[in-house]
């Protein structure tokens, strides 16, 4: 090997490390159950290697392809896009009942579904969504372990930078997600501790505030979001209900909270574009009353952001809203992702769709304290260093939490 295939091995290798030793924290005698595109096949290797490591009892991985998404949409019989394999989620739904971790490796390709037909994507988004329900509630709650991780796939180096050629797109989108995922230094779980250490301390100043609302103001936005009583802020690692402590998201900035699915008032414009089910989503535009989008636009993929806030009664509001400083190191590269695990990480932002229970007094979701509910959840980013976020208290008094980007 060359020297920068041995410094790439390493960094992978580390990669894979933090994946399952901080990630899902792979327990002595665990399942890990990986879903992975094909081409992530090193990488799945060594999370093998640390998984096994630590004790694992076994290693099974959903290797998929995401260009047969493509093939079916183009393909496919009208009638076919509201079937999603129910076999295939009731096996992993079992495992996770079992006890088994699962491990999300994300490398999608932004344009995968350019010009298709959207209204053949969201019936298939939906039908997923409604297949994947069983594990979506025990992944939401926090009763196994789980992580996503990112990979560098071909087709989506070539989003990020376009000018180059492809070898060297997917190295500079390696630099960069090694930089993101605190995994271009030697000390790689160390630093992971600190960083989580950090957000937690964010966590525990906001939700000492009990902030009635937030105010989000810059250009194109003035919006109100108002937080559910006995909300709880979160950032970070999670301790799952038995007792484990994993890392949700590779890279994370974030901490985030629980709007109340009817107070939600004014209008917000998007300050990254949306990298959604195969579109991009550019210039998001919308009006909220009492909660609800009542209007909503944007300069392009505007079909596929209206279909999916058409999902269901609670595709429309609000499930969780993010602070991030603009100076996070994500945000710092400069680059647009056309990702959400990285593009979330490096502004604010709003998810449309279903709350998270990690939010919620005693981790319940219920319409009464405000909670939404939906098929769906989808960020979206509204940061940038020309927002400022006010923090309203109980008595109505306000105080700055964000000022051009930054936490006061
Ligand atoms: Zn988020």
């Amino acid at each position: 090997m060359t020297e920068i295939q041995e410094d790439f091995a390493a960094k992978l290798d580390r990669l894979a490390e933090i994946a399952v030793r901080i990630g899902v924290n792979v327990q002595a005698g665990q399942e890990l159950i990986v879903n992975a595109p094909v081409e992530a096949v090193e990488l799945i290797r060594g999370v093998a290697r640390h998984a096994y490591r630590a004790g694992a009892k076994a290693v099974s991985v959903n290797f998929g392809d995401q260009v047969l998404s493509r093939i079916a949409v183009d393909e496919g019989r009208d009638e076919i896009f509201d079937y999603a394999p129910g076999w295939r989620f009731d096996g992993v739904e079992r495992a996770l009942k079992e006890g088994a971790a699962v491990l999300n490796v994300l490398g999608a390709d932004p344009n995968l579904m350019a010009g298709a037909d959207s209204g053949r994507i969201a019936r298939g988004q939906k039908a997923h969504a409604i297949a994947a329900r069983g594990i979506q509630a025990l992944t939401g709650g926090f009763a196994v372990s789980w992580s996503i991780v990112p990979f560098a796939h071909q087709a989506w180096a070539r989003a990020v930078f376009p000018d180059l050629d492809s070898d060297t797109a997917v190295r500079a989108l390696w630099d960069a997600i090694f930089a993101a995922t605190r995994t271009d230094g030697e000390d790689a779980v160390g630093n992971w501790k600190d960083h989580a250490a950090r957000l937690h301390e964010r966590t525990e100043i906001l939700n000492g505030k009990r902030y009635e609302a937030l105010h989000f103001r810059g250009p194109g936005t003035d919006l109100k979001v108002g937080l559910i009583e006995g909300h709880e802020w979160a950032g970070g690692a999670v301790n799952t209900t038995a007792g484990v402590r994993c890392l949700p998201n590779i890279p994370t900035e974030e901490v985030f909270c629980m709007p109340h699915r009817d107070r939600v008032e004014g209008f917000v414009r998007a300050t990254k574009p949306l990298s959604y089910a195969g579109a991009l989503i550019e210039s998001i535009s919308v009006k909220f009353e009492g909660g609800r989008i009542v209007n909503a636009s944007a300069s392009s993929g505007e079909e596929v952001f209206k279909n999916l806030i058409a999902t269901d009664e609670g595709a429309s509001r609000l499930g969780e809203v993010a602070l991030v400083p603009h100076a996070s190191p994500i945000s710092k590269s400069g680059l647009l992702f056309y990702n959400t695990l990285f593009d979330e990480n490096a502004a604010s932002h709003i998810a449309v769709g279903r709350a998270l229970g990690i939010n919620a007094p005693g981790g319940a979701l219920e319409k009464a304290v405000g909670a939404n509910d939906s098929l769906v959840h989808v960020d979206w980013m509204i940061g940038s260093g020309e927002m400022d976020v006010d923090g309203v208290l109980s008595g109505g008094e306000v105080e700055a939490v964000m000022r051009e980007g930054a936490f006061v």
